[in-house]
């Protein structure tokens, strides 16, 4: 168990589950763009150590991007997601967005939207964790790493109001009862 703030969390999956996902993944990809140079686009804050681990086992070019993107304040997420630090050249490329975590989908809808103005060539979505509890989108996700629960998470890049995002392995949050 950990303690973050006044909130207690219990491990929930650990490094070789996360390594073994992002390997698979990487596989799938490789083969999909194979003679191709995608770009990387991660999300940030929460996608940075996923995409050292994915973009690593991927033996072909490639270019990494990042877009910064706000939607959450606390444990809740919000439906209004700004843009903190946006991409602008990306026109005609192939471009696979990493996410750490799709829960609503809102940050998605703004990233696709952001691809479509920019003209991309083409554009996969690529989520470590996914809540399909929680979505409510239509757009497809084309390579998923672990499905989990509608629970609040913690570590390998999440955080919980800016801590946590240093932890190798993933927390969840244990709810209390109030009365
Ligand atoms: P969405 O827009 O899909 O609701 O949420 C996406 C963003 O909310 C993620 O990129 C992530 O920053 C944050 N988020 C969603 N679920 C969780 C969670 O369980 N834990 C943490 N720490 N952040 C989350």
């Amino acid at each position: 168990m950990i303690k973050i703030h006044d909130l207690t969390f219990t491990p929930f999956i650990d490094k070789s589950q996360i390594d073994s996902a992002i390997s698979k993944m990487a596989e799938k990809i490789q083969k999909d763009y194979a003679g191709k140079t995608p770009v990387f686009l991660g999300v940030l804050n929460g996608a940075f150590p996923f995409v050292a681990a994915l973009t690593q086992k991927i033996s072909g070019n490639c270019e990494v991007e990042f877009t910064k993107l706000r939607s959450y304040a606390g444990t809740q997420t919000t439906q209004q997601v700004q843009e903190l630090i946006g991409v602008n050249n990306l026109k005609g490329r192939d471009v696979i967005v990493l996410e750490d975590i799709v829960d609503t989908g809102h940050t998605l809808t703004k990233i696709i939207n952001i691809l479509e103005n920019q003209e991309v060539s083409s554009y996969k979505i690529a989520t470590l964790f996914y809540k399909p509890e929680a979505y409510h989108q239509n757009h497809s996700l084309d390579y998923i790493g672990i499905e989990i629960p509608n629970k609040f998470i913690v570590g390998f890049g999440l955080d919980y109001d800016g801590l946590g995002r240093n932890l190798p392995e993933v927390y969840q949050l244990i709810e209390t009862q109030h009365d």
